[in-house]
C-alpha cells in the first residue's frame, strides 16, 4: 500500500501501549479532578495516525476514542466522564491533523517556519479544546475550580504532542559537520545536567539548565538526534516524577497556577517548542541556500551556453566581477584577465564615449555607459564600439541593467552584449541601397514626364499637318476624282485611310498624355447615353458592313440620362465597337446592348470574334497592349484603346470589365451609374444645359 510506514503489528504494538499509558496515567493521577498525571498516550496516537497513508486517517480517530474509552473503563471511570474524555481526545487529534493537513499529505512538514507556526497552532488548539471539553467533564462530574483541569489537561497533552510529533514528521536535512569533540561535550553536559535534576532539591530550578543544551542539540545537530534527546530529556523528567525525585513540585487540586507551571509537564512543553524552531531555523536556511546555489548552478550554465551573448557584470566603480565565456569569445579575453583588475573601459573607443559623455554632461568613465540606469530607468540599450583583444573593432548592442537593493539602490550592473557588426553593415547597405532606388524612381519619374511632354508636343505638332493632309486629300479624292485615273483614285484613298490611321494614333496618344499628366477635364453635363451608343456605333457601321458583319444596336426605348461628358462617353462606345469589329472575321456579328438594371446603366459589346488568350488577359487594359493573335492576324492597332476606355469609365465612376474565348468572342461590359438624372419620357436628352450646371473633372 503506498504511503504506509507502519505494519500491522507495529500499530497494534502502539495502541497496546497507548492503551497501557492511558491506564497509568489516569490511575496515577493526583487528583481524579486532574484528570491524569501525564497524557503520553495522546501523543502515541497521534504520531501513529501519522504513520498511516493520509486516506485512512479520519476514520483511525476512532480508534483514538476507543481506546481511551477502554483505558477509562479499565482505570474505573464513571461513564460520563469517560464519553467526554474519548470525545476530547478524538477532536483533539482530529484537529491536530487538520492543522497538519494530514488528511491531504502523507507525510506532514516541519521544515518552514510557515510550517512551525502551523504546527504550534495545531498542538496549541486542540490541546486548549481537548483541556475544555474535559474541564466541562469534570464539572459536570461535579469537580470544583474548573481552571485547574483546564490547566493541567492543556499541559499534559501539549507537552506529550510537541516531543512526539516532530519525531515522526518531514524535517529539513541538517549538513552541519560537528566535531566529535563537540558531540562528546554536549553528552557530558547532557550527562552532568541530568544528574543534578536527580539529585536536585525541589526548589533548585536546575531542570531549566537542561534547555541551552537542547537547543544547542537542535541549532548544531541534525532534527531527528535533536527530537530524540528531547524526548529522553521528557521520559527522563517523567520518570523522576513518578519515583517523587527531581527538581519538579507535586500537582494537586490545591496547586496554585505558577505551582502547575513548575512542574514538569510544563518543563516539557517549553523545553520542546523552543528547540523545534531552532531546528527549523537552519534546516530552512539550509534548504534555501540548497535552491539558491541550484538555481545559480542553473542560470550559470544557462549563459555559459549562451555563446552568441557576452554576459559581463561589475560592481558600482565598473570593476569586472563576472566575464561569461561568450564575453571570452567576444573580446579575446580570458575571465581570470579580466575580473577584479579592469573595468570595459578597456574594451571601449574614448572619443565615441567622451562624445556620449558631452552629450550626457558627465566625466568619460564608466558612469557614461551606467548613467541612465543608475538614475532609475529598468534597462537602458544602446550601440557601441568595442575593441577585441586583437585590436579589430566590433559593433556591438549593450543592454545595462542594475542589481537594486530593497531600496532600488543599484548594488552592481549587468551588461548584456551583443555583437552586431554584421547587422548594422547589412541596415547601413540596405539604407544606401534605399536611398540609390529613390534617387533612380526620381529619375524615372522625371523621364516620364519628359517623355510625356515630348509626346504631347509631337503629337500636336503633328495633329496641324495631319488634318491638313487629310483635308486635301479628302478634296481630292471627292472634288477633283474625276481628273484622276483609277490608279490614282486608289492610292489617293489608302493616303486617305493612312492618314485618318495616323490621326487616331496621334489623338490616342494625346489623350494618353493628357491622363497621365492629369490635365485631360471631363466636361460633364446632362448626358442621354443612348445617343453616345448611337454615335460611337454609328462611326464604325460602315466598316462594319465592308467586314461582312453584322452590327446590331439595342437601346432603351426613353433616354439613360446620367452626369457625364458626352464626347468621351462617345469615344469609350467607339473604342469598343471599333475593336468588336476590327476583331472579328466576315460572317461574324457584333451585338451592342444598353439596359438600365436599378441605379446603373450597363452597356454590352458582344462579338463572335477571335477573342483574346487566357493568359494575357490580366494585362488588356494595360497600355501598348496587343493580344499575340491579333499581331498575329496583322490587326491593326496602337494598344491604347482599352486603356482610354478604362480612364473615361472610372472618370464617370464606373467600371469596364470583359469576358474572352479564344476562338469564340469577347464580352465587353461597361457599367456606369446613373447618380443624379434618371431616365423619364419627356426628358430633353443631351439639351444645352445652362453654363452653371457644367462642371469639369480631371482623370
Ligand atoms: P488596339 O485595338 O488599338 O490594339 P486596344 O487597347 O483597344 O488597342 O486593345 C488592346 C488589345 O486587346 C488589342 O490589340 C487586342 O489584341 C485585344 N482586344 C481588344 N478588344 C478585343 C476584342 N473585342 N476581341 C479580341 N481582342 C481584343
Amino acid at each position: 500500500m503506498r504511503g504506509t510506514r507502519i505494519t500491522a503489528p507495529i500499530a497494534a504494538g502502539l495502541a497496546a501501549a497507548a492503551l497501557a499509558l492511558s491506564v497509568h496515567s489516569l490511575r496515577t493521577a493526583p487528583d481524579a479532578a486532574l484528570v491524569a498525571q501525564a497524557w503520553p498516550a495522546t501523543a502515541v496516537l497521534t504520531a501513529m495516525l501519522l504513520l498511516f497513508p493520509a486516506r485512512h486517517r479520519r476514520i483511525s480517530v476512532g480508534v483514538v476514542a476507543l481506546i481511551v474509552i477502554a483505558a477509562c473503563l479499565v482505570a474505573g471511570r464513571g461513564l460520563l466522564f469517560t464519553s467526554g474524555f474519548a470525545l476530547a481526545n478524538a477532536i483533539e487529534v482530529l484537529v491536530v491533523l487538520r492543522w497538519l493537513r494530514a488528511f491531504e499529505t502523507d507525510r506532514p512538514q516541519l521544515r518552514t517556519s510557515e510550517d512551525y507556526r502551523r504546527w504550534l497552532i495545531g498542538v496549541f488548539t486542540a490541546s486548549s479544546l481537548a483541556a475544555t471539553i474535559i474541564a466541562i467533564t469534570t464539572g459536570l462530574t461535579g469537580g470544583d475550580a474548573l481552571w485547574r483541569p483546564f490547566v493541567w489537561v492543556t499541559l499534559t497533552h501539549l507537552g506529550a504532542m510537541v516531543v512526539a510529533l516532530p519525531l515522526v514528521m518531514s524535517r529539513p536535512r541538517h549538513r552541519i559537520r560537528v566535531s566529535p569533540a563537540e558531540v562528546a561535550s554536549h553528552l557530558v553536559l547532557i550527562l552532568l545536567v541530568g544528574l543534578a535534576c536527580v539529585r536536585a532539591d525541589r526548589s533548585e530550578p536546575v531542570a531549566f539548565l537542561m534547555l541551552p543544551l537542547l537547543m544547542w542539540a537542535a541549532a548544531r545537530f541534525s532534527p531527528r538526534w535533536a527530537s530524540l534527546e528531547l524526548l529522553t530529556v521528557a521520559l527522563g523528567m517523567s520518570l523522576l516524577d513518578n519515583l517523587q525525585l527531581g527538581p519538579f513540585g507535586d500537582v494537586t487540586r490545591e496547586s496554585s497556577l505558577l505551582e502547575m507551571m513548575a512542574s514538569s509537564q510544563a518543563f516539557v512543553a517549553i523545553a520542546a517548542i523552543t528547540p523545534v524552531a531552532f531546528s527549523v531555523a537552519p534546516g530552512h536556511l539550509y534548504d534555501s541556500r540548497r535552491r539558491i546555489r541550484e538555481h545559480e548552478v542553473q542560470l550559470g550554465q544557462l549563459l555559459d551556453s549562451a555563446s552568441g551573448t557576452a554576459f559581463i557584470a561589475t560592481d558600482l566603480e565598473g570593476l569586472i566581477t563576472w566575464f561569461s565565456p561568450g564575453a571570452e569569445q567576444l573580446l579575446g579575453y580570458t575571465g581570470q584577465e579580466v575580473v577584479g583588475r579592469i573595468t570595459p573601459m578597456s574594451f571601449h573607443e574614448y572619443r565615441e564615449l567622451q562624445s556620449r559623455a558631452d552629450q550626457l554632461g558627465v566625466a568619460a568613465g564608466y558612469g557614461v555607459v551606467t548613467h541612465r540606469v543608475a538614475q532609475g530607468t529598468d534597462q537602458d540599450t544602446q550601440d557601441w564600439t568595442y575593441l577585441h583583444m586583437d585590436g579589430s573593432r566590433l559593433t556591438v548592442s549593450v543592454s545595462v541593467t542594475a542589481v537594486r537593493d530593497d531600496d532600488g539602490r543599484p548594488q552592481s550592473f549587468l551588461s548584456v552584449v551583443r555583437d552586431v557588426t554584421d547587422r548594422r553593415a547589412a541596415e547601413q547597405a540596405l539604407v544606401f541601397a534605399l536611398d540609390k532606388e529613390r534617387e533612380t524612381n526620381q529619375r524615372m519619374l522625371e523621364l516620364d514626364r519628359a517623355k510625356g511632354e515630348f509626346v504631347s508636343t509631337v503629337s500636336h505638332e503633328l495633329r496641324t499637318p495631319l488634318t491638313s493632309i487629310i483635308g486635301y486629300t479628302e478634296l481630292l479624292a471627292d472634288d477633283l476624282s474625276e481628273n484622276l485615273t483609277e490608279v490614282q483614285c486608289q492610292l489617293v484613298e489608302r493616303i486617305d485611310r493612312n492618314g485618318e490611321r495616323l490621326l487616331e494614333l496621334v489623338e490616342d496618344l494625346l489623350h494618353l498624355a493628357r491622363v497621365e499628366d492629369g490635365s485631360l477635364r471631363l466636361v460633364r453635363a446632362r448626358t442621354d447615353l443612348c445617343g453616345a451608343v448611337r454615335a460611337g456605333t454609328e462611326e464604325v457601321r460602315a466598316d462594319a458592313l465592308k467586314g461582312g458583319i453584322t452590327l446590331r444596336v439595342s437601346t432603351p426605348g426613353e433616354p439613360v440620362l446620367l452626369d457625364g461628358d458626352s464626347d468621351y462617353l462617345t469615344r469609350l462606345v467607339l473604342n469598343l465597337v471599333d475593336n468588336a469589329v476590327k476583331f472579328s472575321s466576315t460572317g461574324g456579328s457584333v451585338e451592342v446592348r444598353l439596359e438600365v438594371l436599378g441605379d446603373v446603366a450597363e452597356l454590352r459589346v458582344i462579338d463572335t470574334g477571335m477573342g483574346i488568350p487566357v493568359a494575357e488577359q490580366p494585362r488588356v487594359f494595360q497600355r501598348f497592349f496587343r493580344s499575340s493573335l491579333s499581331t498575329e492576324y496583322a490587326t491593326q492597332g496602337s494598344g491604347l484603346g482599352l486603356h482610354i476606355v478604362r480612364s473615361i469609365a472610372e472618370a464617370h465612376e464606373g467600371r469596364v470589365d470583359f469576358q474572352s474565348t479564344p476562338g469564340l468572342g469577347s464580352t465587353f461590359v461597361f457599367v456606369v451609374p446613373l447618380s443624379g438624372w434618371r431616365s423619364g419620357v419627356g426628358d430633353q436628352a443631351s439639351a444645352p444645359q445652362p453654363a452653371d450646371s457644367q462642371q469639369q473633372k480631371s482623370f
